[in-house]
């Protein structure tokens, strides 16, 4: 049982539960996208439970007539194990998920695993979705769903990444980047990451046909992709996380697709606390749930 404090940033800890939260979500013209809790596996049963669940998971979301997609992480699906296990995991659930007709998002990790996850994108996005990049996912195989990838605005790699993704046929979404990284990979000032993040957008705005999804709850990030979105006409989606600016969401969603992610399972506790620590209003939030107002 999720307690009070934390289940204003995690669904639940069983999928049907997760499910109706975004029965709720869409009720509000909000998709959601739903990522069960896990990362940095050691051994193989957790990897195999984690994708035996999504694997359920996108047949209830087909069976359902929900906007949902799912989101998984790398290191979830085995990264940390080396050899072909995390390729293997991947290709298996985002081919299971194409039969289907149900979107995959991969996370981001920190900047060791950036090469490993985008080539498997690539690897994936062009064997099902071989072509034209497609927002919808709807590759020139006929194939449904689709496949999206984060970069991260604060890898200082990240503007050749975007450059080299412009021609694979799926969604990337930008955001500035949750892990604390290396002076020597990454920019440490905030002022630098949103130049950057804006740089980015600039560039995806101007070269991508579509398939933009900005993550981030940061106004002036989503202000200045509405600019970009009205002088080069290119769609794109806001994505933003579960408990947060929900007013936001709801209001945006009356004009631009909006994506919740919702996380879900019994792993949450690690999550709840990187949101706890990552804004000292989401503490206040939290403290607030324990003294009362
Ligand atoms: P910040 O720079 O944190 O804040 C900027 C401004 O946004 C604030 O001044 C305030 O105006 C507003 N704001 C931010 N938070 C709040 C709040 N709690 N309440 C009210 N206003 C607020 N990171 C990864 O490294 N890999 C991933 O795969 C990844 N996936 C993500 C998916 C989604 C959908 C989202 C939304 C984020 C994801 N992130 C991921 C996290 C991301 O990298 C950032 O760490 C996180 O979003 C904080 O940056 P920000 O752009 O939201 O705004």
């Amino acid at each position: 049982m999720i307690p009070p404090i934390a289940n204003r940033f995690v669904a639940s800890e069983t999928s049907a539960v997760a499910l109706e939260h975004v029965r709720q979500l869409n009720d509000r013209n909000v998709a959601g996208i739903l990522n069960l809790l896990g990362e940095h596996y050691e051994t193989r049963p957790p990897v195999r439970a984690d994708a035996a669940e999504y694997r359920a998971l996108i047949r209830d979301i087909a069976r359902s007539d929900l906007e949902a997609t799912i989101s998984v992480k790398p290191s979830q699906f085995g990264l940390d194990l080396g050899g072909d296990v995390f390729r293997e995991t991947l290709a298996d659930v985002v081919g299971v998920a194409a039969d289907h007709g149900v979107f995959v998002w991969i996370d981001m990790e920190d900047h060791t695993t950036t090469d490993a996850t985008l080539d498997a994108f690539e690897a994936l996005a062009r064997e099902h979705w071989g072509g034209e990049r497609s927002a919808s996912g709807h590759g020139a195989n006929g194939a449904a769903g689709g496949i999206g990838v984060c970069v991260q605005a604060n890898l200082r790699r990240t503007r050749e990444d975007v450059e080299r993704l412009a021609d694979v046929p799926g969604k990337v979404r930008f955001v500035k980047g949750a892990y604390d990284e290396p002076a020597d990979v990454a920019y440490q000032d905030a002022d630098r990451i949103d130049r950057e993040y804006r740089n980015l957008l600039e560039y995806a705005f101007n070269h991508y046909d579509d398939g933009i999804a900005v993550g981030s709850h940061d106004p002036e990030m989503i202000d200045y992709a509405i600019d970009r979105h009205e002088e080069h006409g290119t769609d794109f989606e806001i994505q933003m996380l579960m408990g947060v600016r929900e007013d936001a969401q709801t209001d945006l969603a009356g004009e631009y697709p909006v994506y919740q992610y919702v996380p879900y399972g019994n792993r949450w506790k690690s999550y709840f606390y990187r949101r706890m620590t990552e804004r000292t209003e989401n503490i206040r939030f939290a403290l607030r749930a324990i003294f009362g107002r």
